[in-house]
């Protein structure tokens, strides 16, 4: 279950090729650069850069593991894509065209389930104006068991009872 999108005026592309000329030193918007933001944002994924690196391989597509490492960070810098940690794991997902959101993170099957809940937003900015806190952004995260490990969970626990 996606988010709504958010209307954008400019394509991913068009984005990080702005973000990487613009700034004191200049890059260039390479080839790989290009093959990695069309995979990215072909579909609305939280992923983990080793995850990422396994996936573009099996794609046929080829970038090293240097340059993924690096691209992911300048993404981040340029607004494209968030980071998410989680446990020990650094997760990206889209951030540009994609809504503010939070997630719910099963322990058993590791699914993500993201929502959207306005009364914590405002919770939020009304913490940060208590301590003077200038935000740059916030994670929020619920771990626990989903619907379903939860369902088979009890069910389990009522086979065991009889
Ligand atoms: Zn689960
Ligand atoms: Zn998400």
């Amino acid at each position: 279950m996606d988010l709504p999108t958010l209307e954008v005026s400019q394509t991913p592309k068009e984005k990080f090729r702005e973000y990487l000329a613009s700034g004191p030193r200049p890059q260039r918007f390479t080839r790989q650069h290009a093959d990695m933001v069309d995979y990215i944002f072909s579909k609305h994924n939280h992923f983990a850069a080793d995850q990422l690196i396994d996936e573009i391989r099996q794609e046929g597509l080829r970038i090293s593991r240097a340059t993924v490492y690096r691209t992911l960070k300048k993404l981040v810098d340029a607004g494209l894509l968030r980071e998410l940690e989680i446990g020990q794991v650094k997760y990206y997902e889209h951030d540009y065209g994609y809504p503010q959101h939070e997630h719910l993170v099963c322990q058993k099957c590791h699914k993500m389930i993201e929502f959207q809940y306005p009364g914590l937003d405002a919770m939020i900015r009304e913490v940060c104006r208590q301590h003077q806190f200038q935000m740059d952004g916030h994670s929020f995260v619920i771990r626990g068991l989903c619907a379903d490990c939860n369902r088979s969970r009890m069910m389990k626990r009522r086979l065991d009872l009889v």
